[in-house]
C-alpha cells in the first residue's frame, strides 16, 4: 500500500489534515514493533485514492530542549517509512527557520517530497504562499486543511505515485 508522511514542525494543521484524509478509518499502531507511539498510522481516502498516511504525532508534548533534535528523528524515520512525504508550512506565519531546516532535510531524501501550505483560506496566506517557493522543493500545494481546500489538488499531485 503506498505509504505518505505528513512533516512539518507543531502547529501548521498536520493532525486535521491526517484527520480529514482518515476520517473515522483511524488505526492507532502504538503496538505493533518498529512504531513509537510518536507516529499515528491510518487509512486514508482521498477521492478515488486509497493509501496508507503516516502523521507525526507527540511532537507537541516535547517542551524540551531536545526537541529540535526529536523532530528531526522522527521526521526523519516517517519519512524513510513512507513512499513520499507531504512536508506542511502554515501560509498564514510564513516560512519560519524550523521549516527551512526541515526542507533541507527533506531535500536529502531519495523520496519524493510535496510541499503544502496550510492555513491558505483567505488572503492572509497569499504572502506566505509566494515565501513557500523559497524552500526550493517546487510549487507549493495550497491547503486548507480545517475547510478542506486543495483536496482535490492534493489528489491529483498523489494520483501519478498511486
Ligand atoms: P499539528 O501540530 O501540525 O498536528 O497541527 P494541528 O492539526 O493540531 O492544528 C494546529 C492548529 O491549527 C489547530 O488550532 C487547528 O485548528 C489549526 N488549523 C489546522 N488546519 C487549519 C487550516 O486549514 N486553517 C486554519 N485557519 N487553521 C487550521
Ligand atoms: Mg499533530
Amino acid at each position: 500500500m503506498f505509504t505518505l508522511a505528513i512533516v512539518g514542525r507543531p502547529n501548521v494543521g498536520k493532525s486535521t489534515l491526517f484527520n480529514r484524509l482518515v476520517g473515522k478509518r483511524l488505526a492507532l499502531v502504538d503496538d505493533q514493533p518498529g512504531v513509537t507511539r510518536d507516529l499515528r498510522e491510518g487509512a486514508a481516502r482521498l477521492g478515488d485514492l486509497k493509501f496508507t498516511v503516516i502523521d507525526t504525532a507527540g511532537l507537541e508534548d516535547a517542551t524540551d530542549d531536545s526537541l529540535q533534535g526529536r523532530m528531526r528523528r522522527l521526521t526523519e524515520r516517517a519519512v524513510d517509512m513512507a513512499d513520499a512525504a507531504l512536508f506542511v508550512i502554515d501560509a498564514r506565519e510564513g516560512v519560519t527557520a524550523t521549516d527551512r531546516v526541515f526542507a533541507e532535510i527533506l531535500r536529502k531524501k531519495g523520496n519524493p517530497v510535496f510541499l503544502a501550505a496550510n492555513k491558505a483560506e483567505g488572503r492572509a496566506a497569499e504572502s506566505g504562499l509566494l515565501d513557500a517557493y523559497s524552500l526550493g522543493l517546487g510549487e507549493p500545494l495550497a491547503l486548507s486543511a480545517e475547510h478542506g481546500e486543495g483536496m482535490a489538488e492534493l489528489a491529483g499531485m498523489l494520483r501519478p505515485l498511486i
